[in-house]
């Protein structure tokens, strides 16, 4: 544009009509240039204007009225600038045309006035611009005409903006019209001369129109025709708006077992206030992020006269594939063994002498990964699974959640100290499960082992061994030696053939998750048995509320893996969060589809917690404590730094309470307490107890500032301990544990004689060196022990304060890396009062 200004400015090409370069208007800059010679012929002229402009259309008028320019100024520039470019060749023609049409013209307004006068009298008493412009497309469609048959190049129709031009000019001229006939024809005279060079006009049109178009003319014309529709659309739909949206409002309203408020309103295309007013009318008093249960959201959906439809979980799971496997498509499938056993009857020893008997037996370093689960190959060439997660808290707690992975249960019996308690559980476990036992009895190298004590005492629990004429097959073991493993192992080698276990490799994969944790390096991890099926790398899957991608597969000898077949334990990566122990994996088609089923699930958990929890209103809430005065409930959010730590408390906690006093578990979860736990634990009146985790900086300070306890754990038993006691209501307010400073690691030295030094930077309280330290990363426990050194640059010191450098080292411990945080802390006596 500025160009184009200048070009204006410089290009003079209208010097000789001057009042170009000196207008400068305030609306587009390149209609100011023309529109100004323009003007000053078209306002002039009016009075005498019409003989100069036709005489000299570019000498007209230096600097007049710069102001308002319209289409009508700008269809004049046009004609001007044609004019302007005219031959003098072309004028004398024109000349010669004009006085043709001059005659022409009186003889056309006789006969106008003959025969077309009475409609343009009707037509002027109307409106007497109409009557003009219509008496000027007659004159110009006879001039046309004429044109035609006078000079070739006239021959073209008349040019549409001429005639608004006119019209406009003389519109202004109101309806002098008849009174100055003469200066009319002048007037046309010189519009016609443009026309009469056709040519031209057309080229300079073709150029000048499209900035006309652009800038006024089509522009404005536009505008005012859109919001004509506008306005005409929003007027229709006034007037036909209450019917119409009440037609439209009925719709099909999906609703899951509960759902938020403002979910509903979003389902029902209603404001959502609207709901929540609705909710107060009927007594509920909810806000828009509480949820509601189906048989509230449908007397919602009925008041606002929609339809609900509820749907199951199902509905929105359906995308899983549930198609029964064909019966040519199964191939047999190693079996999943679980080992159970009391405590101490050597359920680990014996894990870690199969695998180390059996896995890995060819390769170099042997180096076994402990991924939760591993296979081994026994002599026979049978393939077995084994869940390294011995116990029957994980068994039980994987089976709760739907997760029946074991095949086979080892049930492990010391041989010197026979069935203990549980023994008994596991026993009871196994029966309900339906889960095949082997009898195991462990131990045997001891002298004092007494086998056959086992055999009968075992009977007492309707377990009858083969031993003893039954069915359960028992072997006599040695963790230690070696004794009687791959008896075992063929044991549970035939139990499998006769379990005749087979699943379809074809299909897509599902799985069980095993374990899962947040790993620093790889983000959340989930060792999953693929239970049928084949999980390949790429696949999209839903575990639990989570979904992801797998990136990578590894297997339980740490190698990276394509695919896992059935019965196979791999560690997955590429989960979005870190799903619980006996989640069910399934592959699904999309990405939307995991993604969708995942926040269903999520949602459909949080709501269930909501609706056990935090009831509705703290009315509610209070009419609830009271009623329940019987039963006291202590609600807890535990947060751990492994999966398996988390179920363990979980179950410990579940244990915990009689008759008057319950311990509720809102919520139990992998690594670092976030503010989110925070919201719920405030939410529900609950303590959050961390073991071997923390909070990080935000939560910690909302906590501060909601008042929510946090309570750090490293020991299980000292937090069941003080859970118990707070249950019991013995629990006094102090902490058992006080954090005296953090220190975050800036730089990482090693120094003969004294290991690795942390090169630190005290970012909260002190360090101080008597007091304990933890090494976290990431909020993670990693390590707890004391510090052998604290220096300030070469000195030895007691303390260190916040804002300070210092070195520091661990007793016995030196993994350590730059970013991690050293916590300090110091215990206090009150603790023991707890106990
Ligand atoms: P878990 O609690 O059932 O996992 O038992 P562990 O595997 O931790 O074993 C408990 C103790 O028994 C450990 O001290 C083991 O060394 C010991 N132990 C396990 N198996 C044997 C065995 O076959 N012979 C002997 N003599 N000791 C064993």
């Amino acid at each position: 544009m500025s160009d184009s200004d200048g070009k204006k400015t410089l290009g003079i090409r209208g010097g000789p009509r001057s009042g170009q370069v000196k207008q400068s208007f305030s609306h587009g800059r390149t209609k100011n240039v023309v529109v100004e010679t323009k003007r000053k012929r078209v306002v002039v002229p009016k009075p005498g204007a019409a003989k100069a402009g036709a005489g000299s259309p570019q000498s007209g008028d230096p600097s007049k009225r710069p102001a308002g320019i319209s289409d009508a100024e700008m269809e004049r520039r046009l004609k001007a600038l044609a004019a302007a470019k005219a031959n003098e060749a072309d004028e004398a023609r024109q000349r010669a045309e004009d006085e043709k049409r001059r005659e022409e013209d009186r003889q056309r307004r006789r006969e106008e006035a003959e025969a077309k006068e009475r409609e343009q009298r009707e037509i002027e008493e109307a409106a007497r611009r109409k009557a003009e412009e219509e008496e000027r497309e007659k004159r110009e469609a006879e001039e046309a005409r004429k044109r035609a048959a006078a000079a070739p190049k006239a021959a073209e129709p008349q040019q549409p903006p001429a005639s608004p031009a006119d019209a406009e000019a003389e519109a202004s001229r109101g309806g002098a019209a008849a009174k100055a006939a003469p200066r009319k024809v002048e007037r046309e005279r010189a519009d016609d001369r443009p026309r009469g060079n056709k040519a031209r006009d057309d080229n300079r049109r073709s150029g000048k129109l499209t900035v006309n178009q652009a800038l006024s003319g089509e522009g404005g014309r536009q505008r005012s025709m859109a919001a004509m529709k506008r306005k005409q659309e929003r007027m229709r739909q006034k007037a036909m708006g209450g019917a119409q949206e009440r037609e439209k409002i009925v719709r099909d309203v999906q609703v899951p077992e509960t759902i938020v408020v403002s979910e509903l309103a979003n389902r029902m295309a209603e404001r959502v206030a609207d709901v929540v007013k609705e909710l107060m009318k009927m007594g509920m008093m909810v806000t828009q992020n509480q949820s509601i249960d189906a048989d509230t959201a449908e007397l919602i959906i009925e008041e606002f006269g929609h339809r609900i439809v509820r749907v199951s979980d199902a509905d929105v799971e359906q995308v899983i594939d549930s198609v029964e496997d064909k019966p040519e498509d199964l191939e047999s499938r190693p079996p999943v063994i679980t080992i159970m056993g009391h405590v101490d009857h050597g359920k680990t020893s014996l894990l870690d002498a199969i695998r180390n008997a059996k896995v890995v037996a060819g390769e170099a370093g042997g180096i076994t990964q402990h991924i939760g689960a591993y296979q081994v190959k026994t002599d026979s060439g049978a393939v077995l699974s084994f869940l390294d997660t011995p116990g029957h808290a994980a068994f039980t707690s994987m089976r709760a959640r739907g997760a029946q992975v074991t095949d086979i249960v080892v049930l492990v019996v010391a041989a010197d100290d026979s069935v203990m308690p549980q023994t008994i559980e596991a026993i009871n476990h196994a029966k309900a499960a339906g889960v095949p036992m082997i009898v195991a009895i462990n131990k045997c190298d001891k002298p004092q082992a007494d086998p056959m004590k086992v055999r009968t005492e075992l009977l007492q629990h309707e377990v009858v061994v083969e031993a003893m004429s039954g069915e359960v097959q028992d072997v006599e073991v040695s963790a230690h030696t070696g004794q009687g493993l791959d008896e075992l192992l063929e044991a549970i080698a035939l139990q499998a053939e006769i379990l005749e276990l087979k699943a379809n490799p074809k299909r897509a994969a599902l799985g069980a998750v095993i374990e899962a944790q947040l790993d620093v390096g790889r983000g959340p991890v989930a060792t999953v048995l693929v239970q049928n099926g084949t999980l390949r790398q790429g696949d999209i899957f839903v575990v639990g509320e989570q979904w992801g991608k797998v990136r990578a597969l590894v297997n339980d000898q740490g190698d990276r893996v394509q695919e896992a077949g059935p019965s196979v334990p791999v560690e997955v990566l590429g989960l979005n969060g870190t799903p619980e122990a006996g989640d069910v994996l399934n592959v699904v088609e999309t990405e939307a589809q995991a993604r969708e089923i995942a926040e269903y699930r999520h949602q459909a958990a949080k709501d269930k917690r909501a609706a056990a929890g935090a009831a509705t209103t703290l009315d509610q809430l209070m009419a609830k404590a009271k009623e329940d005065e019987s039963v006291s409930e202590l609600p807890v959010l535990v947060k751990a730094d492994v999966q398996g730590s988390a179920e363990a408390i979980v179950q410990a906690m579940e244990k915990i309470g009689n008759e008057e006093v319950r311990v509720r578990v809102l919520h139990a979860g992998v690594g670092a307490i976030t503010e989110t736990d925070v919201g719920l634990a405030e939410a529900s009146g609950a303590p959050i107890v961390g073991f071997n985790v923390r909070a990080n900086a935000p939560a910690r300070n909302a906590a501060n500032q909601k008042g929510v306890e946090i309570r750090y754990y490293s020991v299980i038993y000292d937090l069941v301990d003080d859970i118990k006691a707070a249950a019991s209501g013995l629990l006094s307010a102090e902490i058992r544990e006080n954090f005296i400073g953090y220190a975050e690691i800036k730089e990482v030295f090693k120094v003969s004689g004294v290991g690795k030094v942390a090169g630190c930077l005290v970012t909260e309280g002190v360090a101080r060196r008597s007091a304990g330290v933890r090494l976290l990363r990431d909020n993670v426990v990693i390590h707890e022990g004391t510090l052998k050194t604290l220096k300030r640059f070469k000195d030895e010191v007691k303390e260190v304060q916040s804002g300070q450098e210092c070195g520091m080292a661990f007793e016995n411990y030196d993994d350590i890396r730059p970013s991690d945080v050293i916590e300090i802390f110091e215990r206090e006596e009150v603790e023991r009062q707890l106990d």
